[in-house]
């Protein structure tokens, strides 16, 4: 029998500390039991039409969730393992913090994810976003991807080659991978010198520490940054000052914010922050609409200012729940 819980509310799986209960809560260990939970599950609605839908949560540092919760399963990944192999590849499980894994690089001398120093969050979520940041993304050490299917309970294998990774996105956040679950990842790194690895991958800690607002609680970059050859033309010349390249040449959404006069606005408990724009953080009391009102009005000001659509980077649960 598996440990399925009713009512669990889901605020302290949340890095932003705001969310309701999930009516099921299932935390998993290993794939066992996630085959096992979800079978149990599935018994209890044995008319497949009215079955309540699943949703993965890795440490909840990309996901907005709502204060109403949500009706579903909520399966709480705590798939956890590394394993070195060959020297140079190594195997994590998908609810292994991204930390340990930057660390058990550096332990090991294994170059690759220097850039990912103070990414928070799980294999599992970096994976399915293709998390990035200083010209790094998750998919440039990947060699594959296992999954399991969340209907069928079939394990699926993948080469890095087949998981359509794009920009903070990946077959498993849009395409046929969508309604599986990551369980493992195989990354392939370069040797290198251990000290070299460690402070590189200080710098980029040192930099998130100082430049993010870490004070308060956050789910990281709202937006998505601008690729530059998507902004309309009567700003182009404008934007050049701007462009970073980040993995390609983007306008920074921060930048556009702060221009457009949103540093400090706030909503309820929600802010958009004084110290990085593209976060909104919860000051104490935020509540998940607090943060969808904030969301709007960034939307509507850089479209009224600059005629483009801010795309959200972040999660909602109920996925439905989208401003
Ligand atoms: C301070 C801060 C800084 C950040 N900086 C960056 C950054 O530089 N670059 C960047 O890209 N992101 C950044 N993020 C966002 C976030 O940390 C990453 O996207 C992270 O990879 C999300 O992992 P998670 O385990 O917390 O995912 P969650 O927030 O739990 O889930 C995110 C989404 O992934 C899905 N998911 C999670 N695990 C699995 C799985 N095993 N299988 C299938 N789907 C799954 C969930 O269903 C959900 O839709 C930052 C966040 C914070 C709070």
């Amino acid at each position: 029998m598996s440990k399925m819980q009713r009512n669990i509310p889901l605020k302290d799986f949340s890095n932003y500390k705001i969310g309701g209960p999930a009516s099921f809560f299932l935390e998993v260990k290993s794939v066992e039991d996630l085959k096992q939970g979800l079978s149990e599950f599935y018994g209890m609605f044995p008319n497949g039409e009215s079955r309540p839908e699943v949703f993965i949560l890795g440490s909840g540092t990309n996901v907005l969730i709502d204060d109403k919760g949500f009706s579903g399963l909520v399966l709480r990944n705590l798939i956890s393992h590394l394993k070195l192999i060959d020297g140079v590849n190594v195997e994590a499980g998908s609810g292994t913090s991204f930390k340990d894994l930057v660390d058990f690089c550096i332990e090991n001398s294994l170059s690759g994810l220097e850039w990912a120093g103070g990414l928070p969050g799980t294999v599992g979520g970096a994976t399915r976003g293709n998390a990035g940041a200083f010209k790094g993304e998750t998919k440039d050490s990947i060699k594959s991807v296992e999954s399991v299917d969340l209907k069928t309970l079939e394990k699926k294998t993948r080469a890095a080659g087949e998981c359509n990774f794009g920009y903070r996105t990946s077959i498993f956040k849009k395409g046929e991978g969508e309604r599986e679950m990551i369980v493992s990842a195989v990354f392939e790194f370069k040797r290198g010198d251990r000290e070299e690895i460690r402070s590189a991958t200080y710098e980029k800690t040192s930099y998130r520490n100082k430049k993010h607002p870490l004070d308060y609680p956050n789910i990281g970059s709202t937006f998505k940054n601008i690729p530059y050859d998507t902004i309309p033309d009567q700003f182009r010349e404008e934007f050049k000052a701007y462009i970073k390249d980040d993995p390609f040449p983007i306008v920074p959404v921060a930048k556009l914010l702060a221009l457009s006069g949103l540093k400090g606005r706030e909503a309820g408990g929600a802010q958009i922050s004084e110290k990085h724009p593209n976060f909104i953080v919860n000051k104490g009391s935020a509540s998940s609409n607090d943060v969808r009102s904030l969301i709007q009005t960034a939307k509507d000001v850089i479209k009224k200012n600059y005629l483009i659509d801010l795309e959200e980077e972040i999660y909602y649960l109920p996925p439905a729940m989208q401003v």
